[in-house]
């Protein structure tokens, strides 16, 4: 048994909402606010010195496009090349960081998304630990099916940025088949559909005495209730110019109210047979609309016909035939769209399995991998696969497979190389994953070079490097060169993601310094105000001085003495402070002004003219 201090919290990490559980003898149990709520929008709003994180920064989106960070999820692991397709989508700055990952900009800041992640499942575990009054340090985080290992990595690094040690990357599928604990079935082949805002995966799963395995996963890292969203703005969008001029463009925050709209559009259609949208353009323009679930349905089959195909093509690949499996597991906030539950239920020829929430099911179910990790459930082993197949670089920039898609974790293979040049000390080796034969359809995980090879003549040294890739998925190299018995060194530089110095170094400085950045980033605008503040006071003076009693004046000079100090100093809080209190100190000096104007304009004469 686990000591009581020991709780693994199971995290899902997801592009919508994240949450958070954890395992009791009486099973698994969600983390819940006092409002009952689980669910942490995974929205980060980091603007004027301030990060807040979940509903609060969601309900400001729309003022802040520019500061509010979501569906990061999108662009875990991922190069800029890789979310070309994204940008037009997301309002926030997204520009190219080291080893050809991405940043987000946001108030004059670059962050990556593992220190965005990371700033979510802090948020999570600082609920947790509210909730169970105790100190989390270990979690379960769950990935889709089809994360690969830059993205794996990624999720991973963002665990230890938040100060979690990371016991077990999960996949999603695997996680929803856990909570409904399927694998009490004596034996059984089951399909797990999810379909969430951002990622689509379709698993099928074979369990057999207590032992799950992944047989297939198919899915698409780009689909989900965004897209369906996406199809309700560009009808809004499009009916709105034909009506008010097509000139119309739509700024970031009409762009992300949208955003909101059509959202509730699809979520109210889920369960009605219509659905009104009001948009109001301002200056008497009002867009108004009844949008049917038929209307809906007929823009959304495209995107779930593709789900289909999906299923249809990881039935194939896990060998099975439709009538074999016997259980449909439904996951995700879109299951609750009729039209997919009555197409995946025509696919599979029988009723989804929907009994626990889908938006809380991968949670629950990586609070029971918790619960095995931790002692506290009965033994059980748990298989996966890798949802790509890795290889290496090869003469001509082909791709020779060393681990086939779909092969069970935690897995090894190895391959000898040799050298082509006498006395060659050391070999550039690039590792890959994809399906495809050519280096550049495929993903580049890293390149490294193993050194310390005794010289030989060509062709004679025995270089042995071996893969393993571990029960997460994650991919391990070692290398040995076999005649002399010497490990090579092996040192990778990722193609996508952080290095292992640079997470160091942000696990040392750790992600709340992105609020002392955020607060010198406030500090050069308190200035600015500042300056702006003393020339108005300066120009009054200069106008209305005469008014002040001497005690007044004095009062001013000290306040605007303290505000040239503060606005010279380090302390935000206290530069705030001074401005306020020059402000204050002014206020005779403005009312003055004031009383002028009015008296002028009582005797007729315009507010303008003064
Ligand atoms: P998830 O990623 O599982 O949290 O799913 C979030 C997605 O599910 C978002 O696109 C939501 O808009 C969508 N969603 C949540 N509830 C519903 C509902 N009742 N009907 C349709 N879509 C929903």
């Amino acid at each position: 048994m686990a000591d009581e201090n020991d709780i693994i919290l199971g995290i899902d990490l997801g592009t919508t909402n994240s949450l958070g559980a954890y395992f009791t003898a009486g099973g698994p149990k969600l983390i819940r606010d006092e409002t009952g709520n689980g669910m942490v929008p995974s929205v980060i709003a980091l603007a004027e010195g301030k990060v807040s994180v979940g509903s609060e920064a969601k309900r400001q989106a729309v003022l802040n496009p520019l500061t509010t960070v979501y569906s990061v999820k999108r662009l875990m692991g991922r190069g800029l090349a890789d979310v070309q397709q994204e940008l037009r989508f997301l309002p926030y700055h997204i520009v190219e960081g080291n080893h050809e990952t991405v940043r987000v900009e946001v108030d004059g800041r670059l962050l990556t998304p593992q220190e965005l992640s990371a700033i979510i499942l802090n948020e999570v575990r600082g609920r947790a630990e509210q909730a169970l009054g105790r100190k989390i340090t270990q979690a379960v985080i769950t990935v889709p099916a089809y994360f690969d290992d830059a993205q794996r990595q990624a999720t991973r690094d963002a665990g230890r940025l938040a100060g979690l040690d990371v016991k077990r990357i999960v996949n999603e599928p695997t996680a929803a088949a856990l909570a409904y604990g399927l694998d009490r079935k004596e034996s059984a082949t089951i399909a797990v559909y999810d379909l969430g805002g951002g990622t689509f995966d379709v698993s099928i799963l074979r369990v057999d005495k207590g032992v799950f395995q992944v047989l297939s996963t198919h899915g698409d890292t780009h689909l989900g209730g965004d897209d369906l969203d996406r199809e309700l703005i560009d009808l809004i969008t499009t009916e709105i110019q034909s009506q008010f001029g097509s000139h119309l463009s739509f700024g970031p925050s009409t762009r992300q109210a949208l955003r909101d709209f059509a959202e509730m559009t699809k979520i109210r259609l889920s369960a009605e047979l219509s659905a009104t949208v009001e948009v109001d353009l301002g200056e008497g323009r009002v867009y108004r609309r009844t949008i049917t679930r038929e209307e809906f349905e007929r823009r959304a089959k495209p995107w779930i016909d593709r789900t289909i195909d999906a299923c249809r093509q990881a039935v194939t690949a896990a060998g099975v035939s439709v009538e074999e499996i016997e259980q449909v597991v439904m996951v995700g906030g879109c299951t609750r769209i009729p039209l997919v539950r009555r197409a995946v239920e025509e696919f599979f020829q029988r009723e989804p399995y929907t009994a626990i929430n889908p938006d809380e099911v991968v949670a629950l179910g990586a609070a029971v991998q918790a619960g095995i990790l931790a002692g506290v459930q009965r033994q059980m082993l748990l298989l996966d696969v890798i949802p790509l197949s890795l290889g290496i670089e090869t003469l001509g920039g082909a791709v020779g497979k060393l681990i086939m898609r779909n092969s069970t974790v935690p897995c090894r293979a190895s391959e000898v190389f040799t050298t082509s040049i006498d006395g060659q000390t050391s070999v550039d080796i690039h590792v890959l994953q994809g399906e495809r034969e050519l280096v550049i359809d495929c993903r580049s995980l890293g390149r490294f070079r193993l050194t310390g090879v005794p010289p030989m003549p060509a062709g004679l040294p025995r270089i042995r490097v071996t893969f393993q890739v571990d029960a997460n998925g994650i991919l391990h190299v070692s290398a040995v060169e076999e005649r002399s018995g010497r490990a090579a060194a092996v040192q990778i530089t990722p193609s996508h993601g952080l290095t292992g110095e640079e997470v160091d170094r942000m696990v040392k400085e750790s992600w709340k310094y992105a609020i002392t950045d955020m607060t010198a980033h406030r500090l050069i605008d308190l200035r600015n105000e500042t300056q702006r503040i003393l020339a108005a006071i300066e120009k009054s003076l200069a106008r209305a001085g005469s008014v002040l009693l001497p005690a007044q004046k004095q009062a001013l000079d000290a306040a605007v003495a303290a505000l040239r100090a503060a606005a010279a100093g380090e302390d935000a809080d206290a530069l705030w402070n001074a401005m306020s209190a020059a402000n204050d100190a002014a206020m005779p000096l403005t009312q003055a002004q004031m009383d002028a104007v009015l008296e002028q304009t009582a005797r007729g004469r315009k507010v303008d003219e003064f």
